[in-house]
């Protein structure tokens, strides 16, 4: 279920084009040649001296149509003007890219001949895009006389792409680069039994309520830490283009508050132009460890592990923690390290070890099977999938047997990262740009959250 809404999010693109626009663009056509065509009949054909300009307003049909709103056709004497204007209110035919599609059959439907896609593969180098179309890429036809290619819009998503427009027997290419409408979307949850459904009651995206636990992770354990009453908060961009939605911004700023902790991160791009969350004093969100092994999106969303399995969620004699979760439940690393073993141990089931560096090492225990290409002596990053949960070896019931040992003692991992060095912050000689790019935000940021008894008493109305 939430795997096929990321899906849905992430197929946003291409699906900005509603059909129906064009539907009723050829039919308010079809009435405005009819309105221009009797008058003409009553007065007598038009002077012949002087080109008449007519300008006929029809709804929005696309990008440059839109931009002008209307089309202006010039009537000469002498022809019909169905035949001056036909030229030039022929539509646009758009296709939007799915898996399996291929450049060939898509310009037979629109009646091409692989000849004519040579001709513009062979244009310029622009084109080699069309060697390289990916599933929710766009592409809309002008053909104004049948099997003559006059125009071809290459969109990789509604914001940028290419033109191809014909000049005598080859293709001239513009760039295409628009920019979204930004209008600021704030959205505030309260948990009352999971992360999800909080998120789902707050209209959260699914995407952006992954990409909060992400941002958090190594400061909040979203399997154990989330209490009744903890809120949350996110900040970012809805883009618009022509007043349609067409997608969602990266987060701006954040924050969860967890049993009456607050932890705040905001977005900052370095003079690297790296993208991260920093605290609003600058330190970094990223830590040197995940507070939780476990890829808590991909456990199906009514899972709530506090109902399921209450009694494995505590840390037992044999030295870990028990994350209980469904048989195939990915399993991260939680730190970058090497592999020092991914094969069956006893009890442990399939085990892997990770060590990492400062005398640090992570166990993972009651695996169904390892992750891809995981073997002894890999070096993995923070984040990788290392393998999935299961219940080999001793275990009765499928759940992640985690273990953190530091100069090879056991520590309990839930308060041993409260005792690590702090991560790294911004450093001094970049803290006023730092400042420079966040303090507005982060000040609009708190008016909308002092504002949020307001909303979360809106949301729970619904
Ligand atoms: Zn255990």
């Amino acid at each position: 279920m939430m795997m096929e809404i990321l899906q849905a999010s992430r197929q946003f693109v291409g699906k900005y084009y509603p059909r129906s626009h064009l539907y009723v663009a050829g039919s308010v056509l079809g009435l405005a040649i009819v309105l221009i065509a009797m008058p003409g009949e009553d007065k007598g054909p038009v002077p012949s001296n002087d080109a008449q300009q007519i300008t006929i307003p029809i709804p929005l049909l696309d990008h440059e149509l839109q931009e002008s709103n209307e089309l202006i056709a010039t009537i000469n004497s002498g022809k019909s003007l169905i035949e001056e204007i036909a030229p030039q209110i022929s539509t646009w035919q758009n296709f939007e890219i799915k898996s399996g599609d291929n450049l060939s059959n898509i310009f037979a439907k629109v009646g091409l001949s692989d000849q004519d896609l040579f001709r513009v593969l062979n244009s310029n180098k622009e084109a080699e895009i069309l060697n390289n179309i990916y599933p929710g890429y766009q592409l809309d036809f002008l053909i104004p006389n049948e099997g003559r290619l006059e125009q071809l819009r290459v969109l990789k998503s509604p914001l940028e792409g290419y033109l191809f427009t014909r000049e005598n027997n080859n293709f001239k290419v513009e760039e295409i680069e628009r920019a979204a409408q930004l209008r600021p979307a704030f959205k505030v949850g309260e948990i009352t039994d999971s992360l999800f459904m909080a998120g789902q009651r707050a209209k959260i995206p699914a995407a952006h309520l992954m990409e909060m636990a992400n941002i958090f992770g190594g400061v909040i354990d979203f399997i154990l830490d989330p209490r009744v009453g903890d809120q949350f908060s996110i900040l970012y961009d809805e883009q618009y283009l022509d007043g349609e939605f067409i997608g969602n911004g990266e987060i701006l700023a954040t924050t969860f508050i967890n049993q009456d902790k607050t932890f705040t991160a905001v977005r900052y791009v370095n003079q690297l132009g790296e993208v991260g969350y920093y605290s609003p004093d600058g330190e970094s969100m990223r830590k040197a460890f995940l507070r939780n092994p476990l890829d808590v999106f991909r456990i199906s969303s009514n899972f709530n592990p506090r109902r399921r399995h209450p009694i494995l969620n505590t840390i037992r004699a044999h030295k870990g923690t028990d994350y209980a979760a469904p048989t195939g439940t990915p399993i991260r690393a939680t730190s970058d390290g090497r592999i020092t073993r991914a094969s069956r141990y006893g009890s442990f089931g399939n085990l892997v070890i990770i060590q990492h560096a400062g005398s640090f090492e992570t166990k993972y225990a009651h695996l169904s099977r390892f992750g891809r290409g995981i073997s002894r002596g890999d070096r993995v990053q923070q984040g990788d999938i290392i393998g999935y949960v299961g219940a080999t070896g001793g275990a009765t019931g499928p759940h992640l047997h985690y273990e953190f040992l530091v100069n090879g003692v056991h520590q309990n991992p839930r308060t041993i990262l409260d005792k690590l060095p702090k991560a790294e912050s911004i450093a001094l000689n970049e803290m006023d740009r730092f400042k420079n790019q966040t303090e507005k935000l982060l000040k609009q940021f708190k008016e909308y959250n002092d504002s949020r008894t307001l909303e979360l008493n809106q949301n729970n109305a619904d």
